[in-house]
């Protein structure tokens, strides 16, 4: 992918409106609104701003809450920061390399890592293998 863009106004040009409100605003998606909330191919999720690989296929789950959940994240990818916004404290899950925003961390997770990324389909890309 292109170099990172250094300006408000490169993002705009690259992202759709929708992908630059989630990445670059903070802003949330319509729950079952996204396109990868139901792929099942084996592969990699990568950032819709960047190109980083950000969650393997095989930690991706359903959570039923209408946003792609995964148990684990390429760790060295994914950048944890806390979140106060909204009233809420919570974990704001970014992408190291642009620092994109693409959701949130919860630690309420179905399998045994415990871990639920709450993530917004728009702010990924899907590479199959
Ligand atoms: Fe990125």
């Amino acid at each position: 992918m292109n170099p990172i863009p250094k300006s408000e106004s490169e993002w705009k040009k690259r992202l759709s409106s929708e992908q630059y409100n989630v990445l670059r605003e903070k802003k949330t998606e319509i729950p079952f609104t996204g396109r990868l909330l139901h792929n099942k191919e084996n592969g990699m999720y990568t950032c819709a701003g960047c190109g980083s690989e950000l969650f393997p296929s095989n930690a991706k789950f359903d959570s039923g809450t209408g946003w792609p959940s995964f148990d684990k994240a390429n760790a060295g990818n994914v950048e944890l920061k806390k979140d106060f916004s909204h009233g809420m404290a919570r974990t704001e899950a970014i992408c190291r390399k642009c620092q994109g925003h693409l959701g949130h961390l919860f630690d309420d997770g179905p399998t045994k890592t415990g871990k639920r990324f709450c993530i917004n389909s728009c702010s990924l890309e899907f590479r199959k293998k």
